[in-house]
């Protein structure tokens, strides 16, 4: 987005804010699809905790895009949202049966990822079909933050437990529709997604009723200069090919499942925030802005770098600043960065602020959650309001000493 329209919504509508870019979600949609073509039933599932605004939903409802949640609350969105339940799947970790058999009800897709449940589900409703989760032990990306694939992770059923798998089918009798993996968030190389795959379709050679294969997510987005992004269009030919074989094999087209966040979403975002203070220390000099990690925290939890650009002074001479918040807290966004030249009340934009970063925002300072806008057709348009004081008051019970 240009950076006057970006100044010009900081004006209107206050800063800290969110802003999003439509055009560019639906780029990234049809890039996916696109890559895809030659596959008879694909279907993506945008994994909507990566931004979980009621209107992006029904932006990528509206482009025909399914929904991969991970609580109940996030069907419930999805459901508020217009996805049709089939539309829906659960892939939850950890949670309890009851909030399982909840979903179930509600008609989405059940997705579950440990023998527990498994046998437990699978006993009481032999009869509503549901997707195992296996974990193919894939080590993908260099951050055990974000490797969910690899041997002691939490996520997934081991495939070296099929066998155990195997066995709670039989005794159920219960109906496995789809198999499913997604070994982390970040996949630099190519040929360990299609690894992984391989290992996908020797599990789902065990089970005779599939209707789809979901092979989760992990595409890599640029966040600066020089990193590697998934080449979509390569993997989408390698997969395809692929793929395509392994139907004729198993006898039947199967579906073939994504479930992307930050893909979808990530480049779309900017966040916009003002310069409080100016501070020169002895050593450094630090740009202190009008938020903290508990509006993006990604850099403090994941030591993620956002591109940060001086959009009031795009052109001005380029210094190093380490740009803080204003928490009560180290909350370093950025150590010793080259940025156009900062005045107090100059705004700055974070790229790459659309997944993971409002939907982990917080209250921590008792500070207000900003605003969230969408930027569509030449429009900006409030898809969320700025909290108030309310909102921090509201489930607080006062006692009277
Ligand atoms: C978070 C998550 C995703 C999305 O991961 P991205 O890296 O944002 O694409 C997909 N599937 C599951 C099960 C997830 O938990």
């Amino acid at each position: 987005m240009k950076a006057n329209t970006l100044l010009q919504i900081a004006k209107d509508f206050g800063s800290p804010v969110y802003v999003y870019d439509a055009e560019k979600i639906i780029s990234q949609y049809k890039r996916l699809t696109s890559a895809f073509n030659k596959v008879k039933h694909l279907r993506v599932n945008y994994a909507c905790k990566a931004l979980s605004n009621i209107s992006v939903l029904k932006l990528l409802k509206s482009l025909g895009s399914g929904l991969d949640t991970v609580s109940i609350q996030e069907v419930r969105l999805g459901l508020a949202a217009g996805f049709e339940p089939k539309e829906i799947i659960y892939t939850p970790n950890g949670v309890s049966l009851e909030e399982i058999e909840q979903a179930a009800s509600m008609g989405v897709q059940i997705n579950i990822d440990n023998l527990s449940i498994l046998e437990q589900f699978g006993t009481k409703f032999p009869d509503t079909p549901v997707c195992i989760r296996i974990n193919p032990h894939v080590m993908a990306g260099g951050n055990t933050n974000i490797s969910v694939g690899h041997i002691d992770s939490k996520f997934g059923i081991s495939i070296h437990q099929i066998p155990h798998i195997l066995r709670i089918v039989e005794n159920t009798k219960m109906k496995i529709n789809g198999i499913h993996m997604h070994t982390g968030s970040d996949i630099l190389d190519i040929d360990v997604f299609l690894y992984a795959s391989e290992i996908l379709f020797e599990t789902a050679k065990h089970f005779k009723q599939l209707e789809f294969m979901d092979f989760g997510s992990g595409f890599k987005v640029p966040y600066k200069e020089g990193d590697i992004e998934t080449n979509i269009e390569e993997f989408g030919k390698k997969l395809t090919k692929r793929f395509n074989e392994f139907c004729k094999e198993y006898g039947k087209d199967l579906t073939l499942a994504f479930e992307p966040g930050k893909f979808l979403v990530s480049e779309c975002g900017y966040f916009l925030t003002k310069v409080n203070v100016v501070k020169q220390t002895t050593s450094t000099v630090f740009a202190q802005i009008d938020s903290g990690f508990n509006h993006l925290i990604r850099p403090m939890l994941y030591g993620s770098q956002h591109e940060i650009v001086n959009i009031s002074n795009p052109n001005g001479r380029e210094r190093f600043y380490s740009v803080v918040g204003y928490i009560c807290e180290t909350d370093t966004f950025a150590n010793n960065r080259r940025i156009n030249e900062i005045t107090e009340g100059d705004i700055l934009a974070f790229k790459n602020a659309g997944a993971y970063c409002y939907s982990m925002a917080s209250n921590y300072n008792s500070r207000y959650r900003p605003a969230e806008v969408l930027w569509i057709n030449n429009e900006a348009k409030l898809i969320r309001k700025r909290e108030t004081f309310d909102d921090i008051i509201k489930n607080q019970i006062e006692i009277d000493f």
